[in-house]
């Protein structure tokens, strides 16, 4: 029956998430989920929402949460946009600022998102490749564009373009709209937030997904010029006037609030990752550096398909890309300790096997 189906339909290419299992007990460091619950004032700020209240539509403009946001970054209102989850507002960035004649650059390992809305936009790219290191080499996006986007740190290699460097590329392109995807900036990085009123043409995009443990609520941000912002704000409310519910204006505005928690937090996370990065390396894995919240880990010996299989068997899930250059990585997400220690004893287990019949 796909004769129904529009043109549009019959070219694209969906992206596929990771997968969220329907059986409960296995440790899921596949999708760079928080392994913290939200802040207890987020979940009771859910509830108080919850009532007679929610037969009214919400605020089409979020203005309490754009408030929130922009208190937290010391910006206006008029620079922050808000949207159902960071890939919506990235989704408003690609139609409403990164689709022009010349094509859009982006690195070549990166979210496997941006080809996606490409895709749904027909918007012309050029995937940059990263160096030797998967590094982001800023003279290598010196050349005509449509604009540029990139996610710092970039996923899923977790490597930090320092900000001095971002500075370098806004430099260098000030005619083109750089859009910088910080969905693990709290996790080891700085914010080019700091930037947004010297570069005019600077979108920095945002998500409570991962470091405010709000991946369920489904709510992201953008920060940048008030133009750029009008700009989302026209494609937004030609597509839905209220993408954001009562409950999740409500919990967003409460976990932005909540700063102590969120240092707490992401503090926790960013030890772990260190002492995981060790014990990886400890096991023979080459661990490239990371700023986020997962590592990106590669072994001499063991294919990484065959490992994330070998993990599944023992209840863990890790994320596997099935991609040039970076197929014989996996991508780790950072979870509790106790989590992270479980996959290390896995880990010890099959590695531990195959030392054994090399050894023999
Ligand atoms: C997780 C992630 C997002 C999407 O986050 P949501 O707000 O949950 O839609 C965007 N960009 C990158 C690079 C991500 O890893």
């Amino acid at each position: 029956m796909s004769h129904f189906w529009s043109a549009v339909v019959h070219r694209l290419t969906p992206y596929v998430p990771g997968e969220q299992p329907k059986v409960a007990g296995l440790i899921k460091l596949n999708t760079n989920e928080n392994p913290y619950g939200p802040s207890p004032r987020v979940l009771s700020a859910l509830q108080a929402e919850v009532g007679d209240g929610l037969r009214l539509y919400p605020d089409p403009n979020a203005e309490s949460l754009k408030s929130a946001v922009a208190a937290c970054y010391g910006v206006t209102p008029a620079q922050v946009f808000v949207g159902n989850g960071s890939d919506e507002v990235l989704a408003h960035a690609f139609l409403g600022l990164l689709q022009h004649e010349q094509p859009l650059l982006f690195p070549d390992i990166t979210y496997s998102f941006y080809p996606v809305y490409c895709g749904l936009y027909g918007i012309e790219f050029e995937a940059v490749p990263l160096t030797a290191d998967f590094e982001i080499e800023v003279a290598d996006y010196a050349r005509p564009n449509g604009g540029i986007i990139l996610p710092n740190p970039n996923a899923p290699t977790g490597r930090l373009l320092p900000l001095a460097k971002v500075e370098a590329l806004l430099a260098g392109n000030p005619d083109s709209v750089v859009v910088v995807d910080e969905a693990y900036v709290d996790f080891g990085g700085q914010s080019a937030i700091a930037l947004v009123d010297r570069h005019p043409q600077l979108l920095v995009i945002q998500t409570l997904s991962k470091s405010r443990s709000l991946a369920g609520l489904r709510v992201g941000f953008a920060v940048g010029h008030p133009k750029l912002i009008e700009a989302l704000e026209r494609v937004k409310n030609s597509f839905n006037s209220y993408p954001l519910g009562r409950l999740a204006i409500r919990g967003a505005v409460a976990a932005m609030e909540d700063r102590q928690y969120f240092e707490q937090t992401r503090q926790m996370i960013m030890r772990t990752r260190e002492e995981l990065a060790g014990k990886l390396r400890g096991f023979g894995f080459e661990v490239l550096p990371s700023a986020a919240n997962f590592v990106f880990a590669r072994h001499p010996v063991w294919d990484a398909a065959e490992l994330a299989a070998r993990l599944r068997e023992k209840a863990i899930i890790v994320r596997h890309f099935r991609q040039e250059r970076i197929e014989q990585f996996l991508r780790i997400t950072v979870g509790t300790d106790d989590q992270c220690a479980a996959l290390c004893r896995a880990l010890a287990l099959i590695l531990g096997g195959e030392a054994a019949i090399v050894n023999n």
